[in-house]
C-alpha cells in the first residue's frame, strides 16, 4: 500500500531557507576535504549499467523501503511516541534508523528526479517525527513506548542502556544524515529541526565535564559533521571528535570492548576490529572530523588500519567482516569464503571510508577499492530488480541463497537505497582547478568551475568494454590537469597491497591519448596526469585491457590456497550451479592452461558479459582420495548477478588443482542414507565429507541444535536398505569463546531392532575429543537405522561437521 493512501498528509508550514550553494546566506567557509567531489546531482549517467540500476533504485527499491517501513510499524512507532495514536512500539530498539535512511535516500533522489508526490510523503512522515520528539530534543521512539510488556535497553533512563545496545546515539546519527539530505533537497527546515535540537541536546549531553558514554554503534560522528557543514556550528564539529576521542578511554565510561572498537584509544588501534559496519563508520567519522578540523591527528591510524583491511581482511569481492556472529573482521587472513559475512552495509560503510580516503590524500588506490566493493560487494546486496535483498554476501554456497524483501534488523535495504542514489557523487572531483576522472561510464558531468561549468562527457561501455572516450567542453580555454584513474586491476594489482595478484603477467596494456595523440599513461598515486589548456571538444581515450584475469590469493589466506578468482575489468566472476549439468560447480578445477573467452550474452541478466571455458570435476573416490572427474565446459557470470535464477551452488574461487578443490563426496553408506535430526534443521553437514581443521573451523559447514541447550538431542541415518555396521566417527563442533556450542557431555550410538533404538555394545567407554574425529567401534549390527544420540552439555547446545558410519 502506498505511504499516502494510509497517512493522512499534514500540510506544514515549513520555512523555505536557501541551502548553501543556492544563493542562501550559508555558514561561514570552514576547512573541508582537500579534494571536492562533483556531487551526484551534477552527473547523469545514460549507460545501461547503472542509469538502469539508479531507475530501478528510484521506481522500485524506494517505494518498496516506503511500504516495509510502514507495514512492519517502523511509521506507526512514531507515531505513537508523538500519541497521535494508541499503541505499542514494535521491532528492534534502532528501527527508527531504517526510516530516516530511506528519507536520506529518497532526498537524494528529490534531488536528482523532483517529485511532488513523494516530497509530500516525506513531509508527511516527517511530521510524525517532529511530534515525537520531546521538549528537550530528546528523540528515541522506543524509550517513549515503554509499557508493562516493553521496554528498551536502559528502561526509562535515557543513555545508560548503550552498553547493552539502545543504539540511541546511533539512530539520531542516521537522523542528522537524512536532515541535511532533506534540507537539501527541499530547503526545507522541518527535519533539519528536528536534527539540531536532538544535536543541541546530545551537545549539552556529553563531552569534557559532562556524560562520558561513547555510541554503543558509530554513526553520530558522520551525522553530527553533515550538520556543522550546514550550521557552521563549531559544537558539532567538537562533539563528533570529543565521541572519537572518547573510545577506548576508561576514565569516562565502562569500555564495550573490541567489538565496538571500543577497547583502547583509536590513535592506538593497530587495525580493523569487531563489527564491520561500527568500524567503518567510525574510520569514515575519522577522516570527515579529519577533513573539517584540518587536525591531522588520526591520519596514521586511518592509514594504518587501511593497510591492515586491504593487505588482510578484505575479501576480493570488496567485502569485508568475515564472521557472522560478530558480523565483524576475523584475524589477518581468515577469509572462510562459504560462511563469509560481508554484510551489504559493511560493503557500502567501506565504500563510504575509501571515498573519504581518496578526498583525504589524492591516491587512486582508495577508489580502487571503491570500485570493487561498488561493482560486486554492495551490488551483489540488492537483486537487479530492486525489490531483493541480501544482508550477508557469502562467496560460496552449497545450497544457494535468496535474497529477502526484507529483515526484521533492516539496516541493509535503505543502505542500499541511499548509496546507489548518490552512485554519480564518486565519478568526478576537484582539487584547486584540477580534474579527477575517478569512475567510467557513459554520461555527463556538470563540473562546477568558477568561470562557468565545465562538462565532460564520457562514452563508454564500461564496465563490459575497455575504451572510454571523455570528451571535454570548458566555458572558455582553460589551462588544468586532468588526472584519469587508471584502475590497478589494469596493471596487474586487483587491489592496493599484497593480498591479491594476478596470475601470470598482465595482458593488454593501457593507452591514452588526447585528439588522437598518445600521451603518456604512467601514473603517479593511480593517476595519469594530462596537464593542457583544454579547449571545448578536447576528448581523452582511455584505453583499459579487457582480458580475463585468474586471481590468486597472498599464500597466509589459507581458504583460497591453490584457488582462483576470475575477474574481467572492474567485474568479480562466480560459477552457478544452474550453468552446470549436474547442478554442481563447487567441485570444479579450472587448470591454469585453461583457455577463458568473454562473451557478451544481451539475453542473459539484463546482458552481462560471461566469461566461458572447460574444466573438470574432483571426485572423492571410496578410498579417500581426490581423483580428476569428468571434463565440463563451465559458464562463469559476474559475483553481483548470483543468486538470480534459483537456489543453487556457487562459488568465486574454484580450483586450480585437483588437490585443493572441493571434491564431490565419495558415495559412502552415510552419504547414500537419508538423514534426519531431532531438530528441524539443515542436516546436509553431516555427510558432506568436508572435514575441518579444527573444532572451530569457520570454514567448513556444520551443523548444529543452537539454540536448544542442555537437551538430549539425535541425528539419525535411514540406511538404503539393511546393512552391516561396526564403527562410527563424529567430528564435534564448538564454537569455545565465540558462541554457545560445545561438545556434547555425551553421546552413544543407537540402531532400530524393530520399533525399538538399542544401544549398540561397545567395549569401550565413549569418548569426546575436540579438534578431531572421534571414534567408537562396537559390536557388529545389522539394521536399516542408525542414530547418534548427544547430551548437551547444561547451558550450552552442541553440534557436528561430520558423521561417518562404516
Ligand atoms: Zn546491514
Amino acid at each position: 500500500m502506498h505511504m499516502i493512501a494510509r497517512i493522512i498528509f499534514i500540510a506544514i508550514a515549513s520555512a523555505c531557507i536557501p541551502f548553501p550553494g543556492r544563493g542562501g546566506s550559508g555558514p561561514s567557509p570552514h576547512t573541508d576535504y582537500p579534494i571536492t567531489p562533483v556531487p551526484f546531482t551534477a552527473v547523469e549517467f545514460t549507460d545501461h549499467f547503472w542509469s538502469r540500476r539508479l531507475d530501478v533504485n528510484r521506481n522500485v527499491t524506494l517505494p518498496c523501503n516506503f511500504t516495509q517501513c510502514e507495514n512492519t510499524g517502523r511509521i506507526d512507532n512514531f507515531v505513537f511516541a508523538a500519541g497521535l495514536k494508541q499503541g505499542k512500539y514494535t521491532g528492534y530498539q534502532f528501527n527508527d534508523s531504517d526510516i530516516y535512511k530511506v528519507i536520506e535516500g529518497a532526498s537524494y533522489s528529490l534531488l536528482v528526479h523532483p517529485d511532488t508526490a513523494l516530497g509530500r510523503t516525506i513531509d508527511s512522515i516527517v511530521v510524525f517525527i517532529a511530534a515525537a520528539q520531546e521538549p528537550d530534543g530528546y528523540l528515541y521512539t522506543p524509550r517513549r513506548l515503554i509499557r508493562p510488556d516493553y521496554s528498551p535497553p536502559g528502561g526509562k533512563e535515557r543513555w545508560v542502556g548503550m552498553k547493552d545496545g539502545s543504539h540511541e546515539l546511533y539512530t539520531v546519527g542516521h537522523l542528522y544524515e537524512a536532515a541535511a539530505a532533506h534540507y537539501a533537497a527541499t530547503g526545507k527546515r522541518s527535519l533539519l529541526d528536528v536534527a539540531l535540537r536532538s544535536a543541541d541536546l546530545v551537545c549539552s549531553t556529553f563531552g569534557p565535564g559532562r556524560r562520558g558514554e561513547v555510541p554503543d554503534h558509530q554513526e553520530i560522528e558522520i551525522g553530527l559533521c553533515k550538520l556543522y557543514r550546514v550550521t557552521g556550528e563549531e559544537k558539532y564539529l567538537r562533539t563528533a571528535k570529543w565521541f572519537l576521542d572518547q573510545r577506548g578511554n576508561a576514565r569516562g565510561h565502562a569500555l564495550l570492548g573490541e567489538y565496538a572498537q571500543d577497547d583502547m584509544p583509536i590513535l592506538e588501534q593497530e587495525g580493523a576490529e569487531g563489527h564491520a559496519v561500527r568500524a567503518a563508520y567510525m574510520y569514515s567519522g575519522m577522516a570527515d572530523v579529519t577533513a573539517l578540523s584540518g587536525d591531522g591527528t588520526y591520519v596514521p591510524s586511518l592509514e594504518r588500519i587501511w593497510r591492515d583491511v586491504v593487505n588482510r581482511k578484505l575479501y576480493i569481492t570488496g567485502g569485508i567482516g568475515a564472521v557472522g556472529r560478530s558480523e565483524g573482521f576475523s584475524r589477518a587472513y581468515a577469509l572462510p569464503n562459504f560462511t563469509a559475512y560481508c554484510e551489504t552495509c559493511a560493503s557500502i560503510a567501506l565504500a563510504l571510508w575509501s571515498q573519504r580516503m581518496f578526498l583525504l590524500q589524492g591516491d587512486a588506490q582508495y577508489v580502487d577499492v571503491l570500485e570493487r566493493v561498488m561493482y560486486n560487494a554492495i551490488l551483489s546486496g540488492v537483486s537487479m530488480n530492486g525489490d531483493a535483498f541480501f544482508y550477508p554476501n557469502p562467496l560460496g554456497s552449497f545450497h544457494g541463497a535468496e535474497r529477502s524483501r526484507w529483515f526484521a534488523c533492516a539496516c541493509c535495504p535503505p543502505n542500499v537505497l541511499r548509496f546507489i542514489a548518490g552512485v554519480g557523487g564518486y565519478a568526478y572531483a576537484q582539487r584547486g582547478g584540477d580534474l579527477y576522472v575517478n569512475l567510467f561510464a557513459s554520461g555527463r558531468g556538470l563540473i562546477p568551475r568558477p568561470g562557468g561549468d565545465l562538462t565532460v562527457t564520457q562514452e563508454t561501455g564500461y564496465p563490459w568494454d575497455g575504451e572510454v572516450s571523455i570528451t571535454l567542453e570548458p566555458a572558455h580555454p582553460e589551462e588544468f590537469t586532468v588526472y584519469v584513474r587508471v584502475p590497478g586491476w589494469a596493471a596487474g594489482d586487483p587491489v592496493p597491497g599484497s593480498l591479491y595478484r594476478v596470475l601470470g603477467r598482465a595482458e593488454g596494456s593501457v593507452g591514452l591519448s588526447v585528439n588522437g595523440a598518445p600521451v603518456p599513461s604512467a601514473t603517479k598515486n593511480g593517476y595519469a596526469a594530462i596537464r593542457r589548456t583544454w579547449k571545448k571538444g578536447d576528448a581523452i581515450r582511455l584505453v583499459l585491457p579487457m582480458s580475463v584475469q585468474r586471481i590468486i590469493a597472498n599464500d597466509s589466506l589459507e581458504d583460497d590456497r591453490g584457488k582462483t578468482a576470475l575477474q574481467r575489468g572492474p567485474i568479480v566472476y562466480c560459477l552457478e550451479g544452474v550453468d552446470a549439468p549436474d547442478g554442481h560447480v563447487t567441485d570444479l578445477v579450472i587448470p591454469d592452461s585453461a583457455a577463458i573467452t568473454p562473451e557478451f550474452r544481451g539475453d542473459l541478466l539484463n546482458g552481462v558479459t560471461c566469461l566461458r571455458g572447460r574444466a573438470f570435476t574432483a571426485e572423492r573416490t571410496l578410498s579417500g582420495e581426490v581423483a580428476r572427474g569428468a571434463a565440463r565446459e563451465f559458464l562463469a557470470i559476474p559475483y553481483y548477478a548470483w543468486a538470480h535464477r534459483g537456489k543453487c551452488e556457487m562459488t568465486v574461487w574454484p580450483a586450480r588443482t585437483t588437490g585443493s578443490a572441493l571434491p564431490l563426496p565419495a558415495p559412502t553408506l552415510a552419504r547414500r542414507s537419508r538423514v534426519s535430526a531431532s531438530r528441524d534443521i539443515s542436516t546436509d553437514a553431516a555427510n558432506d565429507q568436508l572435514l575441518p581443521g579444527n573444532s572451530s573451523d569457520e570454514s567448513v559447514p556444520r551443523m548444529h541444535w543452537w539454540p536448544r541447550k542442555g537437551t538430549t538431542e539425535w541425528i539419525q541415518y535411514d540406511f538404503p536398505g539393511e546393512q552391516t555396521v561396526t564403527r562410527t566417527e563424529v567430528y564435534w563442533f564448538d564454537d569455545t569463546g565465540e558462541g554457545e556450542c560445545r561438545v556434547p557431555k555425551s553421546w552413544r550410538v543407537l540402531y532400530r531392532s524393530g520399533g525399538d533404538w538399542v544401544p549398540v555394545t561397545t567395549r569401550v567407554p565413549y569418548a569426546v575429543r575436540k579438534d578431531t574425529l572421534t571414534r567408537v567401534t562396537f559390536e557388529p549390527v545389522r539394521t536399516g537405522s542408525l542414530r547418534i544420540e548427544i547430551e548437551l552439555q547444561s547451558n550450552f547446545s552442541a553440534g557436528i561437521y561430520e558423521w561417518n558410519v562404516e
